[in-house]
C-alpha cells in the first residue's frame, strides 16, 4: 500500500537509476517528440548537463483538438531508437488501456498524465504492465485523491510508482497552475513512494521554471522533469515553458548548490 513511512525506490529497468533513493534525478526533454533528429539533439544536450531520463510525449493530450496531437506509433518509434542511441531510458505518457503494451514495448516508464490520474481502467492497465509509472497530480486533485489513485496501481502488484506534483487548478492565473510545494513534504510523511515536481507544467512560463525547480529540490523531492528543446521558441508544444539547453544548463548548476545545502 501507498501509505507507510519507509521510502521506496522505483529503477529504471535498462539502468543505474533509482528514483527515490540518496541521487536526485532529473527527467528532460520536449515536451512532444517532433521529430528523431530534434529528439535526438535535446537528448544530447540534456544528458550533457545531467539529465538522466529522456522525456517526449509521442501522444498528446491537448486541451484543444486543433493542437498538436502528437506523432503517436512513430514517435514512440524515435523514442525507441533514441533510448538505445544514447542508453538514456525514457518516460512516454501512455492514453488509453489498449495502447498500454505498445508503450511499455518502446519507453521504460509510463507516464500517467494529470487529465488520466483517475482513469481507472487505465490505472489498472499500466498496474499490470509492472512497468515503472509516473504518476502525475490531477490537476484538481487533492493529496487524499491522488494517493488513492496510486493505490489502483499498487493494488494490480505494480511497486514501481513515482508520483509527480504538477500544479492544481487554483484562483491564481498569472502561472498556468499553482504549484502545491507543500504537498511535496506532506506526501512524503504519508507514503513511501518517491515524488518529483514538473516545474514547466505548472507554470507554463519559461522565467518560473528554474526558480520553483530549485524550490522542489529545497523542500525534498526526490527529482525534477522539465520541458528542453534544442530550439525552444520553435516547440509545437508549450512553447512558452520550453527550456533551451543553456538555461538547462544554469538551473542544473545552481540546483548542485541547493542539494548540497539541504
Ligand atoms: C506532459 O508532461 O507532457 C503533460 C501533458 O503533463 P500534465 O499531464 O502534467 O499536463
Amino acid at each position: 500500500r501507498c501509505y507507510r513511512s519507509e521510502s521506496s525506490t522505483v529503477t529504471l529497468e535498462r539502468g543505474r537509476i533509482a528514483i527515490g533513493g540518496n541521487e536526485f534525478v532529473v527527467a528532460a526533454g520536449p515536451c512532444a517528440v517532433e521529430s528523431e533528429e530534434l529528439l535526438g539533439a535535446t537528448a544530447d544536450a540534456v544528458v550533457q548537463r545531467g539529465a538522466v531520463l529522456l522525456r517526449g510525449g509521442a501522444f498528446k493530450p491537448r486541451t484543444s483538438p486543433y493542437s498538436f496531437q502528437g506523432l503517436g506509433e512513430s514517435g514512440l518509434d524515435m523514442l525507441d531508437r533514441t533510448r538505445h542511441r544514447t542508453g538514456m531510458p525514457t518516460v512516454t505518457e501512455v492514453l488509453e488501456p489498449s495502447q498500454v503494451d505498445r508503450v511499455a514495448r518502446s519507453s521504460d516508464m509510463l507516464q500517467i498524465g494529470a487529465r488520466n490520474m483517475q482513469n481507472f481502467p487505465l490505472l489498472k492497465a499500466v498496474g499490470r504492465s509492472g512497468r515503472p509509472v509516473l504518476l502525475k497530480r490531477g490537476i484538481s486533485a487533492t493529496v487524499e485523491e491522488w494517493l488513492s489513485a496510486a493505490e489502483y496501481i499498487l493494488s494490480e502488484g505494480n511497486f514501481q510508482v513515482v508520483l509527480c506534483e504538477r500544479g492544481i487548478r487554483t484562483y491564481e492565473n498569472s502561472t498556468r497552475f499553482t504549484l502545491d510545494l507543500s504537498a511535496v513534504p506532506v506526501v512524503k510523511s504519508l507514503s513511501h513512494l518517491p515524488v518529483i515536481v514538473d516545474p514547466s507544467h505548472s507554470s507554463g512560463r519559461v522565467d518560473l521554471v528554474k526558480p520553483l525547480a530549485l524550490a522542489a529540490a529545497a523542500v525534498g523531492a526526490d527529482g525534477l522533469i522539465i520541458d528542453v528543446h534544442v530550439d525552444s521558441r520553435e516547440a509545437l508544444c508549450d512553447a512558452n515553458q520550453a527550456l533551451a539547453p543553456e538555461q538547462f544548463a544554469s538551473l542544473m548548476g545552481s540546483l548542485d548548490r541547493i542539494l548540497t545545502a539541504v
